[in-house]
């Protein structure tokens, strides 16, 4: 097996990752250089969190509706910022049917125009607002530098696109939003985000304010996991969504947009994986259970697969994502590697003896070796088995936040600073002028992440210039 083996991450993160993307089968590369092959394991653990935010979503009233790829190039120039922030990253229709396109049609970087455009026809009053509208499907943008799941030409995820009649209700969703993508990270992934606002120069363009779920890798790198953005007024201008209000006055409405991506795979097998491979947080796991028959002589086997059978049946009532592993060809150590690489949070071995005396035998995903091994009886196995994977969603969110808690410094000076982020993030006054953060970036290569919500009373000085700051700001390099 040792051929086999994964590069360990303290030998280098980067060939970790992308040899466990490939080896554990959620991705592999495409003929088109930078994009990605989502192989049906990696679109089993996206359909689970597409589960888990779909439900959350529709929870605060949102619904789902499906808007076309193609966009008219025209629709992205009329809002300056937008079409900037975008531009080098456009994949644009020049060609259609055969015959040269009158209008040159982008493939969809992010919806905000071509919805805005709807939204214009659609809203007439302020009794149509507000429109709180989510779209499941893929983007293009034209990456040259990229990494499967992180970091790809096409990618999936969700955009939601709302309007207001009022900019408390705009600014309102937008931390609705982000709560729930916070409440979704921490407590379905396992991952201690930490959410806050992003900086004028790191925000979305065409934005008034970007909010932003910041999640640290194990290379102590941040990953922005999912961001929500104000919109102000800057898209119903550009589009003229215009209502008439209460007192028959026309006004532009308010709009939001967030979104979520297939990144966030990135961020749940970076902060949870080890050097055997993926480590899954049960709640979206596709397989939360894997059982393996231990079979000796193939008088065992008859016994040993219906007591499989048994218990596969009673986790499946118990609504517990459960398989056999019931190849032949295979040693069971063999596909003990095998699932510990796809990070199967427990498993279940069951053998002759076992048969014999009325149990079976555990093995937490979280916890290698006899340390997280269980004998327990098969009489309660689903109520085990549910306290089990509770126990290992709660651990692993424990170990993600007191790594994470470890690796963040609140430096005393600029060289600290410095420092500290060559280890981890640092936390720290910032003045908010891009020109400190413009230094900052030149010199350490680390950007301003977020600024959190609920700032430490300040005023402070700034970490760079030494002029007096409002809020800190966590800074780290990132992904
Ligand atoms: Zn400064």
């Amino acid at each position: 097996m040792s051929d086999n083996k994964l590069t360990p991450r303290q030998t280098d993160f980067s060939d970790w990752y992308n040899q466990l993307v490939i080896r554990a089968e959620l991705a592999d590369y495409a003929p088109v250089r930078g994009c990605m092959v989502v192989r049906p394991y990696g679109w089993a653990l996206w359909e689970n969190i597409q589960q888990a935010l779909d439900k959350r979503f529709k929870e605060t009233g949102h619904v789902n509706a499906a808007f076309p790829l193609f966009i008219p190039m025209s629709f992205l120039e009329k809002e300056k910022e937008h079409v900037e922030g975008f531009s080098p990253e456009l994949a644009i229709v020049t060609i259609g049917g055969g015959e040269k396109l009158e209008e040159p049609l982008v493939v969809r970087p992010t919806s905000e125009t071509i919805i805005g455009s709807m939204y214009s026809k659609w809203i007439q009053s302020y009794r149509d607002l507000p429109i709180l509208i989510n779209q499941w499907g893929n983007v293009v943008r034209w990456e040259l530098r990229t990494k499967l799941f992180l970091r790809t030409l096409e990618f999936y995820w969700q955009e939601g696109h709302t309007a207001h009649a009022n900019e408390q209700e705009a600014r309102e969703e937008t931390l609705r939003m982000l709560q729930i993508y916070t409440d979704f990270a921490v407590n379905e992934a396992a991952v201690p985000v930490i959410p806050g606002i992003k900086s004028q120069s790191e925000k979305f363009a065409g934005a008034i304010m970007s909010t932003t779920i910041e999640a640290m890798m194990q290379d102590t790198r941040a990953l922005q996991s999912g961001t929500s953005h104000f919109l102000g007024q800057n898209f119903s201008k550009a589009f003229n969504i215009q209502f008439l209000d209460e007192s028959n006055t026309l006004q532009y409405a308010w709009t939001t947009s967030w979104g979520l991506s297939t990144r966030f795979i990135g961020a749940i097998i970076m902060t949870h994986g080890d050097d055997q491979g993926l480590i899954l947080p049960p709640r979206l796991a596709p397989l939360q259970v894997i059982i393996v028959p231990i079979l000796k002589t193939d008088q065992d086997a008859s016994a040993v697969m219906q007591t499989a059978l048994k218990i596969k049946m009673e986790l499946l009532d118990a609504g517990i994502r459960v398989k056999i592993d019931d190849r032949t060809e295979v040693t069971p150590g063999y596909k003990f590697n095998d699932w510990e690489l796809r990070g199967v949070p427990l498993r279940i071995e069951i053998g002759p003896k076992d048969v014999q005396q009325g149990t079976v035998m555990t093995a937490r995903r979280d916890k290698p070796g006899r340390e997280g091994k269980e004998n327990i009886p098969q009489g309660q196995i689903a109520e085990a088995v549910r306290l089990l994977l509770e126990d290992i969603q709660r651990s692993l969110l424990e170990r993600a936040t007191s790594f994470r808690n470890s690796h963040i410094v609140e430096p005393k000076d600029y060289d600290e600073l410095v420092q500290a982020i060559q280890t981890g993030w640092g936390f720290a006054y910032w003045c908010e002028s891009e020109a400190c953060e413009q230094k900052l970036k030149e010199e350490t290569k680390a950007t301003t992440r977020c600024i959190p919500l609920d700032p430490p009373s300040g005023p402070g000085t700034c970490i760079i210039c030494g002029k007096r700051a409002e809020r800190k700001v966590y800074i780290a390099k990132s992904y």
